[in-house]
């Protein structure tokens, strides 16, 4: 499938071969032609008297060296830092027209064959509802790793399970009353629907009864200084900006309300609170709590709904409330658990890499459907469709199940040590980790000049409105971010992602929140991307 030129003997001929031969013509013709007009150069005087088979030895002879040259060039000469000035690459550009021409066919066999199945929803479906939540240290976490690490090899691939040791942590009860506030019925309280955080320090058993101080920001937190704030339960009211998640600024909604999740209780703790609560970083109110990681902070932290948020702010500011909480979560000893790293290796690069990755693991409300089981499928389904297809990467293709991404990250953590030496060779790690729906394309974390290099790609997404590359300062992964940090070209796919906050890290995370066709959609995201990397002629600059 690899070479859509027929050789001399009808057969197709790999696309390198035919290159060869086109330039060993090309050099023959030149030696003829200085043979039988002016000889411009010395050197050359003789070639008057050479047979036509003594010309063609010549021929073969001066591009073997050209090629030794060409490889023993620096790597930092090979990774496009000069090419674009030099005539070798000015012909290596035009004999490489044929070859996208080649590859453009091959990405659209698998954009094709990607929108039409359903092996991405399959595992979806398997992870979410037959195995279940996956959180770091369970047994279903474990269960996971197995299934994905069989499911790689059956499709062939070379797989690992390289080690991570991560903590186990156990929720607990969660329950939280407000047990004083104005104008309260007397012998009544009120409910307050939260969750624990990853994190969380647990309180006793009969939980903890504390005043509540809301606030709206860490500077209005400082303001208020130890002296109101020591043996208070702290409630940092933050609402996630819907407006600007409605108009596909999600990522950056996120952001800002996600800070008071991850260290909010530290601030908190430092000003000698006794307990910190965040408004759930999410974008729809049916009064579900968002779980999530917070750092640990030494006292208990959990996320209350939006709405229950709000009902406080509203009566703290009429005047005292008082809650009764009860966050008993536990963390066990260290679990032994692993990334699953499988290879569909590559026929004339396998030390170049090009990483195509979701995590494994999920929190444990729902079942980490789109957070993000979804992500591990594409990764899995861009090997499926290059072995179902006969497609031979010419890099290797590195499909990566990553574990512990929600509770702490140790493995892209231990991965990114591990890998440190060869992170070189690495042409670019993918990974998709906001969900499932429609994808508009990718954000890169990449040099600039590889825009051009992408056009190819974009041109083949581009028919179901995947063809966005937004460039980003960032990572566009968590799991990606150290490799993008190593200077590794970082790519993350940019479903719409509208309704993804609505339902992550809720008990609403589960099967029925992805789309199949919209999930078709980011396999073919992923497999073209991907498959692109790991063929295109030069590799991306860095
Ligand atoms: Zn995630
Ligand atoms: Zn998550």
């Amino acid at each position: 499938m690899y070479g859509g030129v027929a050789g001399a003997s009808g057969r197709p001929l790999p696309l390198c071969q035919f290159r060869s031969q086109v330039a060993v013509l090309k050099t023959f013709a030149l030696l003829q032609t200085l043979t039988e007009n002016a000889n411009p150069f010395p050197w050359l005087r003789h070639l008057n008297t050479l047979t036509i088979d003594m010309r063609l030895q010549i021929t073969v002879a001066l591009l073997l060296t050209a090629t030794t040259v060409t490889n023993s060039q620096p790597e930092s000469f090979k990774s496009g830092h000069a090419p674009e000035y030099s005539v070798a690459a000015a012909e290596s550009a035009d004999s490489a027209q044929p070859y996208l021409a080649q590859l453009k066919s091959e990405l659209s066999e698998l954009r094709d064959a990607a929108l039409a199945d359903d092996y991405a929803y399959r595992q979806v479906a398997h992870l979410t509802d037959n195995i279940g939540p996956r959180a770091s240290g369970t047994a279903q976490a474990q269960a996971a790793v197995q299934y994905v690490a069989d499911e790689l090899r059956k499709l062939g691939l070379e797989v690992r399970l390289e080690e991570v040791k991560i903590p186990h942590w156990m929720r607990g009860i969660e329950t939280a009353a407000l047990i004083e506030y104005p104008g309260q019925v007397e012998g009544t309280s009120q409910k307050i629907v939260l969750t624990a955080l990853g994190g969380n320090t647990p309180t006793s058993p009969d939980g903890i009864t504390a005043e509540i101080v809301v606030v709206r920001s860490f500077d209005e937190l400082k303001a208020l200084g130890r002296e109101k704030v020591a043996g208070k339960i702290v409630l940092f009211n933050v609402p996630f900006d819907k407006l600007k998640a409605a108009n596909g600024m999600a990522g950056e909604a996120y952001g800002e309300a996600v800070a008071y999740r991850g260290t909010g209780a530290k601030a908190a703790a430092e000003l000698g609170a006794v307990a910190s609560l965040v408004r759930s970083v999410g974008n729809a109110d049916y009064r579900l709590p968002h779980t999530g990681w917070s750092a640990p902070a030494g006292i208990p932290a959990g996320a209350v709904t939006s709405e229950d948020a709000d009902l406080m702010g509203r009566l703290a500011a009429q005047g005292k409330v008082r809650m009764r909480l009860t966050l008993t979560s536990q963390t066990g000893p260290e679990v032994v658990s692993y990334n699953v790293v499988a290879d569909l290796k590559g026929s004339e690069h396998p030390e170049q890499v090009v990483i195509v990755s979701g995590h494994l693991d999920s929190w444990d409300l729902g079942t980490g459907a789109i957070d993000d089981a979804a992500g591990v499928a594409v990764a899995m389904e861009t090997a499926e469709l290059a072995q179902r297809l006969h497609l031979h990467p010419k890099r290797t293709i590195r499909v990566i199940a990553w574990m512990d991404e929600e509770n702490g990250g140790r493995g892209h953590d231990v991965y990114a040590k591990a890998h440190e030496a060869e992170l070189g060779n690495y042409v670019a790690a993918i990974e998709s980790d906001t969900g499932a729906a429609h994808p508009f394309g990718f954000q890169a974390k990449v040099n600039p000049k590889t825009l051009a290099l992408l056009k190819p790609v974009q041109d083949v997404l581009q028919s179901f409105g995947a063809n966005v590359i937004r460039l980003t300062d960032r990572s566009p992964g968590a799991d990606i971010e150290p490799l993008a940090k190593a200077g590794v070209p970082a790519l993350g796919i940019m479903q719409d992602a509208r309704t993804y906050f609505n339902y992550h890290h809720t008990a609403a995370d589960t099967l029925d929140k992805i789309v199949p066709q919209e999930l078709r959609e980011n396999a073919a995201a992923m497999a073209v991307m991907g498959y692109a990397l790991a063929n295109l002629p030069e590799r991306l600059p860095r």
